[in-house]
C-alpha cells in the first residue's frame, strides 16, 4: 500500500480562504479582528515564527500587533501589559510567544491573559473546558491534527488513536479531542515499555515526541493514518518529522509529510482561533 498524503499546506489555504471571508464579515460591521502578539527577548527561533504570524494574520485581513520588548523586561511589567491588553475592547485575541526568558514564570504569565482572549489555547480554563467539553480555545497543533482527520472524512467513532507524547499543548489536548469524537485513546510517552506493541494495534497514529525516526514501518498497522507532528532537523540540516516517512508511506493509508502537514495548519488555526475570538466578542 502507498499512503495518500494529507497535504497541510492545502487545507491551510482553504481554511485562510474561509478565515478571510469570515473576517470581510465583521468588518462590513465594522469590527476589525486584531491579535497582539507579546515578544519578550530575541531567541531566533521566536522572531521567525512571529513573523509568520504577522504575514499570515495580514494575508487574512486579521490585523496583529507585534510587540517586541526587551530580554530584561520584569515579570510585572509584562503582567501588567497582559492586563492592559485584556482590558483593550479593540485586542480580540492575546498571544505570549514562548520562550519567556528564564526569570519569568511562563505559566503566572499565560494565567494573566484573559481566557476570552486566550487564542493559543494554553490557559487552564482552556484546557479545562476542553476537558469538560465546553467552548473555549482549542491549542492549534492538535486542532489542526484534528482538522486534517475530518478532511479526509475519517470516522474516529470506535477507533483506537494512540497518541505519543504528552505535552499540555500537543499530546495531552490531542487526547482530549480525539476522544471527544469517541475514539478509544492511548497515550505513550517516553516511560512507555515497548511503544511498538502499542502503536502496531492503533487505527491512527499521532506522534508528537521530536524524535527523527521514532516511528518505523514495522510499528504501524497496515491502512493506519499516520499524523506526524514532530518538527526536527535531519543529518543535513532539513526539517523531518517524528515518522520514518519513505518507509511508512508504505504501510500506512494516509499519511502526513513534513514538512507541509502540521505545521502550516498549526498556522491556520491561530488564525481561526482569533477570528473566532472576534466573532464571540462581536456576539
Ligand atoms: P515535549 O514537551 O518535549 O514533549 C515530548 C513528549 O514526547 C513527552 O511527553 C515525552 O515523554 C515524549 N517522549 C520522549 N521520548 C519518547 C519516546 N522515546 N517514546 C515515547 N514518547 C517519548 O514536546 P512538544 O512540545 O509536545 O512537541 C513535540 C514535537 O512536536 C517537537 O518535535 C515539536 O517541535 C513538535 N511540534 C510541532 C508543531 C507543529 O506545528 N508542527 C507544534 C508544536 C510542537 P515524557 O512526558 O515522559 O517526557
Amino acid at each position: 500500500m502507498t499512503a495518500q498524503l494529507i497535504d497541510g499546506n492545502a487545507l491551510a489555504r482553504q481554511i485562510r480562504a474561509d478565515v478571510s471571508g469570515r473576517t470581510a464579515a465583521l468588518q462590513a460591521r465594522g469590527i476589525q479582528p486584531t491579535l497582539a502578539i507579546v515578544l519578550v527577548g530575541d531567541d531566533p527561533a521566536s522572531q521567525v515564527y512571529v513573523k509568520h504570524k504577522v504575514n499570515d494574520s495580514s494575508e487574512t485581513g486579521l490585523v496583529a500587533n507585534l510587540e517586541r520588548h526587551p530580554a530584561g523586561m520584569s515579570e510585572a511589567a509584562l503582567l501588567a501589559r497582559i492586563h492592559a491588553l485584556n482590558d483593550d475592547p479593540a485586542v480580540h485575541g492575546i498571544l505570549v510567544q514562548l520562550p519567556l526568558p528564564k526569570h519569568m514564570d511562563s505559566h503566572k504569565v499565560i494565567e494573566a491573559i484573559s481566557p476570552a482572549k486566550d487564542v493559543d489555547g494554553f490557559h487552564v480554563a482552556s484546557a479545562g473546558a476542553l476537558m469538560v467539553g465546553q467552548p473555549g480555545f482549542w491549542p492549534c497543533t492538535p486542532h489542526g491534527c484534528l482538522k486534517m482527520l475530518d478532511s479526509i472524512g475519517y470516522e474516529l467513532r470506535g477507533k483506537h488513536a494512540v497518541v505519543i507524547g504528552r505535552s499540555n499543548i500537543v499530546g495531552k489536548p490531542m487526547a482530549m479531542m480525539l476522544l471527544g469524537r469517541s475514539a478509544t485513546v492511548t497515550i505513550c510517552h517516553s516511560a512507555t515499555a515497548d511503544l511498538g506493541a502499542i502503536t502496531r494495534q492503533a487505527d491512527v497514529i499521532v506522534a508528537a515526541v521530536g524524535k527523527q525516526n521514532l516511528v518505523t514501518a514495522d510499528m504501524v498497522k497496515p491502512g493506519a493514518v499516520v499524523l506526524d507532528v514532530g518538527m526536527n532537523r535531519n543529518a543535513e540540516g532539513k526539517l523531518c518529522g517524528d515518522v520514518d516517512f519513505d518507509a511508512v508511506k508504505e504501510v500506512a493509508s494516509w499519511i502526513t509529510p513534513v514538512p507541509g502537514g502540521v505545521g502550516p495548519m498549526t498556522r491556520a488555526m491561530l488564525l481561526v482561533n482569533t477570528l473566532e475570538a472576534a466573532e464571540r466578542a462581536a456576539g
